[in-house]
């Protein structure tokens, strides 16, 4: 068909720079190992921390929820599409993350998107951490606020730009709670003191801690003992939780508010009774099997010092996010093919995700893992990486 000449023009200059990719379907539910392209690999690239998308109980919970209630809503949550499961899933949630009131968005991204484009507007400015998630950027670019930007984690430029800021009526600082490609936290009660200081609203997304910061997983607000402190909590539910969906936690107001105004929630279907069902679960696995969590900070541990003990730049990461930074592009891809020959899944990841001279391939560990299935990716990352001289 005629008319897509000049998509293909530039899909065709990706393939000659090495950076266009195919996707990769996995042909086996998500876990330590999957099968990729008939190869039985471990999995060192999902979200699936805690390993629950196939966690039993949350299995039975969806399996429960279809049979009684069908597999969808029909409605949007404002027309009606709120079943009673949505609202007793977010008052538990809300009780969960210590907050006022909760409410669910279809994913992560949604829920900044309608956040941030609903709460600001042109007498306001919002003020964020230049490695924020693309959800963030994408909801500031959606509202009429003025924007500034702070330097990664760099409080002293947070600070010149909250004093550049008094005239507005209101400063919201937006920032990650963990980044998602170097696994580093943010430096919270640093940033709430500004906040508190300056009469500012923090705005704290914890898609990479909850379910793997905090006291059973509650995110990286507890994790600082900062409850009460932090105005807007976002999560997601398809990482850690192991399911889909994003939420806010906060106040009876903004739920209120964004009941009216957060457009994802008011244009968008509401979640599958299985989906909701299944989260909801997932809270009765967190507060019932810590355990879990443990064994996740204990498998990161013992992954990340395999990594530097084999001389890999591992970057700032502090969580079970460990990036091994390489820098070029095209050696990171090499490296993460060689890995996959090795009997290894872990994506290289480059520009526009990561800075240009960034390269790096991501590793996630989870509680699924065994001690013999990290050492054996150790074991292939110390090959691979010795014979692309990234190591010695
Ligand atoms: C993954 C992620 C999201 C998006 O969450 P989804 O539920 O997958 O849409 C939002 N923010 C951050 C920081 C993330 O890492």
């Amino acid at each position: 068909m005629k008319g897509f000449e000049y998509l293909q023009n530039e899909l065709d200059e990706m393939k000659s720079e090495g950076v266009f990719r195919e996707l990769i379907p996995l042909e086996t539910e998500q876990g330590s190992k999957v099968v990729i392209k008939g190869k039985e690999v471990i999995q060192l690239s999902s979200n699936n921390y805690l390993g629950l998308t196939d966690h039993p109980r949350m299995k039975q919970a969806a399996l429960n929820a279809v049979e009684k209630y069908g597999v969808g809503t029909g409605s949007v949550r404002t027309i009606a599409g709120t079943l009673s499961m949505h609202e007793e899933f977010e008052r538990k949630l809300a009780e969960f993350k210590h907050t006022e009131a909760s409410l669910v968005f279809q994913s992560g991204f949604t829920t900044n998107q309608g956040v941030l484009s609903s709460i600001l507007g042109k007498e306001d400015v919002v003020i964020s951490d230049e490695l924020n998630h693309a959800s963030i950027i994408d909801g500031i670019r959606l509202t009429k606020a003025a924007r500034k930007i702070y330097k990664h984690v760099d409080v002293e430029d947070l600070e010149r730009a909250l004093k550049e800021s008094a005239e507005y009526r209101v400063r919201l600082v937006v920032t990650d709670g963990v980044f998602s490609m170097d696994g580093n936290i943010a430096p919270l009660p640093e940033i709430v003191e500004l906040c508190e200081k300056y009469d500012a609203i923090l705005m704290v997304d914890d898609a990479h801690s909850s379910g793997v910061l905090g006291r059973n997983g509650r995110g990286s607000i507890d994790h600082f003992d900062l409850n009460g402190r932090v105005h807007i909590q976002v999560g997601t539910l398809s990482k850690a939780i192991g399911v889909l969906g994003g939420y806010v936690a906060s106040t009876q107001a903004l739920r209120d508010y964004l009941v009216h105004k957060g457009r994802p929630f008011l244009f968008s279907t509401s979640h599958p009774p299985a989906v909701t069902e299944a989260c909801s679960a997932a809270i009765d696995v967190l507060l019932e099997e810590p355990e879990l969590i443990d064994k996740l900070w204990d498998n990161a541990k013992f992954f990340k010092d395999g990594l530097q003990k084999l001389g890999f730049d591992t970057g700032k990461s502090e969580t079970p996010i460990t990036p091994v930074i390489v820098g070029d592009a095209t050696l990171c891809h090499e490296l993460s093919d060689k890995l996959f020959e090795y009997g290894v899944f872990a994506q290289g990841i480059g520009f526009p995700t990561v800075a240009k001279g960034q390269a790096r391939v991501r590793t996630i560990v989870t509680a699924q893992h065994t001690k013999e299935e990290l050492q054996e990716a150790l074991d292939a990352f110390e090959k691979a990486g010795k014979e692309l001289n990234i190591i010695k």
